[in-house]
């Protein structure tokens, strides 16, 4: 059995070496390392993927929700919506622009923004939510749009962990998640489901203004040269990082079917145990495809009862399988984000989840005796 490892970089690398590593010294031998054509090339591939107007490729996932916000103009004491379960960057980007971070809990089932609490905590200075398709499964978009619309505020979705994932609403139409709010924003970090070999990150829109807005604040809020409008950053993705996703782009579906192959074996292997739930697949879906909801397991994240979960954690790392907890604490007990505002009654779900979650080794290059030795190893552990 090969080694198991939570994300196997390395072996997704050498199935695409070839291609990855000329497009890579093309970027050297053309010296175009910033805003180089494969930039544009890749930009174009992922509109025409996630079926979008707009891509604005930038530096990181952090600077792709941080400049989504200031693009829709969110100012210091307007209120944004996110869920107390999620990774700090999400709640990071809006305390840093000195807006509010209003914490939701989750639920249990998808691990997603609960929308009745959702809908409970906006008031008039709210502006904006932002729900995160937390492990990749889609948050309850049919929901929180028309929340959103109800109460006019702006939809940015996190899609760092989601991309490739789709929605379908009630009435029949699919889109891919982060296509769906007003802006959508990504990650390109290596472990991602499609990831680089550094950092990068993206916004998605619809909107033609917006993203003409976007294209100026990622790049010092120059519209023409040395004209500075607005206040900007500096934030791009590199030609070099470009041309890896580039090449990778067009493998994202398989790697996102891999990933789903894995979680169903998982959970054929693991489901009717008494201390264990598995998690929910999208709707009932198993694939990846245009006319459903989908989930693509960026992570396989069950749940240990009866607070055996650390026990288990210390017994996969004594047989050296690697795993994770994510994420162990819930936001609004972190010193950064705490608010006397909060009450530990407010959030029962993702205090629990924090309690309960265990993430297994997931990418999209394991193989099937590596998962029946993990569940094994679990299974044992637990009689
Ligand atoms: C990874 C991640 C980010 C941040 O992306 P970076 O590229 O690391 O800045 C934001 N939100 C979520 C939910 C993530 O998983």
């Amino acid at each position: 059995m090969k080694k198991i490892q939570m994300v196997d970089l390395q072996s997704q690398y050498k199935k695409i070496k070839g291609e990855v590593d000329n497009a890579v010294l093309n970027v050297m031998d053309d010296a175009t390392f910033i805003n180089g054509p494969k930039v544009k090339s890749f930009q174009k591939k992922l509109e025409e993927y996630l079926n979008i107007k707009h891509v604005i490729p930038c530096a990181n996932g952090t600077d792709a929700l941080q400049i989504a916000m200031m693009g829709l103009n969110l100012m210091p004491g307007d209120e944004v919506i996110t869920t107390n379960f999620t990774f700090a960057a999400t709640v990071e980007v809006i305390a840093l622009l000195r807006l509010t971070p209003v914490l939701v809990d989750v639920e249990l089932e998808t691990f997603n923004i609960d929308c009745d609490k959702l809908e409970k905590v906006i008031n008039n200075r709210t502006k904006a939510i932002v729900p995160v398709h937390l492990f990749g499964q889609p948050a309850n978009m049919e929901k929180i749009m028309s929340i959103a619309k109800k109460h006019k505020l702006f939809v940015i979705e996190d899609n760092a962990q989601a991309i490739g994932a789709s929605y379908k609403f009630k009435s029949g139409l699919t889109m891919k998640t982060g296509t769906i709010g007003d802006i959508g924003a990504t990650s390109f970090f290596p472990s991602k489901n499609l990831g680089c070999f550094g950092d990068g990150g993206a916004l998605f829109t619809n909107n033609d203004d917006l993203a003409h807005k976007i294209r100026g604040i990622v790049n010092h809020g120059m519209y023409k040269r040395y004209h500075h409008d607005v206040v900007g950053v500096n934030s791009r993705l590199d030609s070099v990082q470009a041309a890896v996703l580039d090449a990778k782009l067009p493998h994202l579906n398989s790697y996102n079917k891999s990933r789903q192959n894995a979680a169903k074996k998982y959970t054929e292997s693991l489901q009717g145990l008494d201390e264990i739930i598995t998690p929910k697949f999208a709707n009932g879906c198993l694939e990846i495809c245009d006319n459903c909801h989908c989930h693509v397991f960026h992570q396989y994240t069950i749940r240990i009862l009866n607070n055996k979960r650390d026990d288990l954690a210390k017994h996969l790392s004594d047989l050296q399988i690697p795993h994770g907890i994510y994420y162990p604490i819930p936001l609004h007990k972190q010193s950064a984000y705490f608010s006397k505002n909060y009450k530990d009654d407010d959030f029962p779900n993702t205090i629990l989840l924090c309690d309960q979650v265990i993430s297994l080794p997931m990418h999209s290059e394991l193989e099937d005796d590596q998962i029946n030795f993990i569940c094994e190893k679990i299974k044992s552990f637990l009689k």
